[in-house]
């Protein structure tokens, strides 16, 4: 998304990149179709992953290496944040700890001591560390102690992976948001991974490898995590509540790529209220006032950020449009679903918008894809860091010229 490199306007190439955009976007309805027949039924992991979304090839990966003996003592792992890496850790980590279930067949009883203690978080050899929330960094003393008069204390991950373990041979310990350690911390944590403890496992989490020294990455073995699938993701905002209806859950699942830190940012009510403004006009068709849509908006963005300051505030402010104009291309593919005879998400919005289409199915499909094609343009441009206001003022009336051209009147 972000190519802060190139400002410049779109030349044959990024034309032909949008055209091949294009394609792949229409396979993905095509795909959202298809996935309202067909239901991912490929479940067959014991019972502590039985309830773990997607990476099954990780699963796989892990129980071959404890087969042969080969268990690394640190791994990275590395994937978009909000996809289970930290759950996933947690999991391999109690299938370590059980007292009860041979390691090679990578699962945990839920009964025993250990298993009671890794789910009451009381384990002792169990170790988890990471970023504080509202901090940016991961504090040094988490990792090798707090100083006191110019002495680090005896405590911290380090320190705590140099005892011995208390209950049985291994001690694992998990560092979450690695990417967020600074140097002080990556060098403390260094020592660690140099010469590690036989009875000890690191599982170190980022959600990527920039930032991070080199010297920490080499002595790590990296696992890659993919985003989660469209349906589970989907499955996911349900079951944890975050969602209501399955329509809506479906459409944040396509819009939040796998994540559900970034499915949790879209839904917060004030960026929703924002949607939902957007959708109201949007849905007027050949009506749609681009004035008072621009005005809207730039107020509701602004109110977005008003605690935030400098460099902050401009990157949110960003982010927050670039939704923006996100919710609007998933809009206009709720609406080609909805002319293509596919479930689509029960908005209100969407239904206004349809009685202002021709009921030619073909043109419907062209007009819309044109009001796609202006979305899309303008995220491009904003990715190129053109100015907020310029971008969403100029997209919203490119779609008016469209929609009055193009969509019937309604009474
Ligand atoms: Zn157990």
């Amino acid at each position: 998304m972000n190519n802060p490199g190139s400002r410049r306007p779109p030349g044959r190439n990024d034309l032909v990149a949008a055209q091949q955009r294009r394609v792949t976007t229409i396979a993905g309805w095509l795909g959202s179709v298809l996935r309202i027949v067909e239901f991912n039924g490929n479940r067959t992991h014991d019972m502590i992953w039985q309830h773990l979304r997607g990476h099954h090839d990780q699963i796989t990966k892990f129980q071959r290496s404890i087969t042969r003996e080969r268990l690394s003592h640190a791994y990275l792992f590395v994937g978009p944040s909000g996809i289970g890496k930290r759950t996933f850790a947690r999991r391999l980590a109690q299938c370590l700890l059980c007292f009860n279930i041979p390691d090679e067949q990578l699962d945990a009883c839920g009964s025993c001591v250990a298993c009671k203690q890794m789910a009451a978080g009381t384990h002792p050899d169990f170790i988890e560390i990471g970023c504080p929330e509202g901090k940016k960094e991961l504090p040094i003393g988490l990792i090798a102690g707090e100083k006191e008069s110019g002495v680090r204390k005896k405590e911290g991950l380090c320190y705590e992976m140099s005892l011995r373990p208390m209950e049985g041979d291994r001690k694992i310990a998990i560092i979450d948001d690695t990417e967020l350690m600074n140097d002080e911390g990556a060098n403390a944590l260094l020592k660690t991974l140099e010469e590690p403890p036989s009875y000890g496992t690191l599982f170190l989490i980022s959600a990527s490898t920039e930032g991070l020294l080199p010297t920490i990455r080499s002595r790590c073995q990296e696992v890659r995590f993919a985003p989660l699938s469209p349906t589970d993701t989907a499955e996911l905002l349900l079951e944890l509540g975050m969602v209501q209806e399955t329509a809506e859950a479906e459409s944040i699942a396509v819009l939040c790529e796998g994540s559900l830190t970034t499915a949790a940012q879209l839904l917060e009510p004030e960026l929703r209220n924002l949607r939902n403004r957007l959708y109201d006009e949007l849905a007027k068709g050949r009506a749609m006032n681009t004035v008072r849509l621009s005005a809207q908006i730039a107020e509701g963005l602004d109110a977005l950020v008003e605690d935030l300051d400098g460099t902050e505030r401009t990157a949110v402010l960003r982010r927050n449009a670039l939704w923006l104009i996100r919710f609007s291309i998933e809009f206009f593919r709720q609406v080609s679903l909805r002319i293509a005879g596919g479930r689509h998400a029960p908005i209100p919005q969407l239904e206004r918008f349809g009685n202002g289409l021709i009921g030619e199915p073909e043109d419907d499909l062209e007009t819309v894809m044109q009001l796609f094609d202006r979305c899309e343009h303008a995220q491009f441009h904003l990715e190129q860091f053109m100015q907020v206001p310029l971008c969403l003022d100029g997209m919203f009336s490119e779609l008016a010229r469209i929609s009055r051209r193009q969509l019937a009147r309604t009474s």
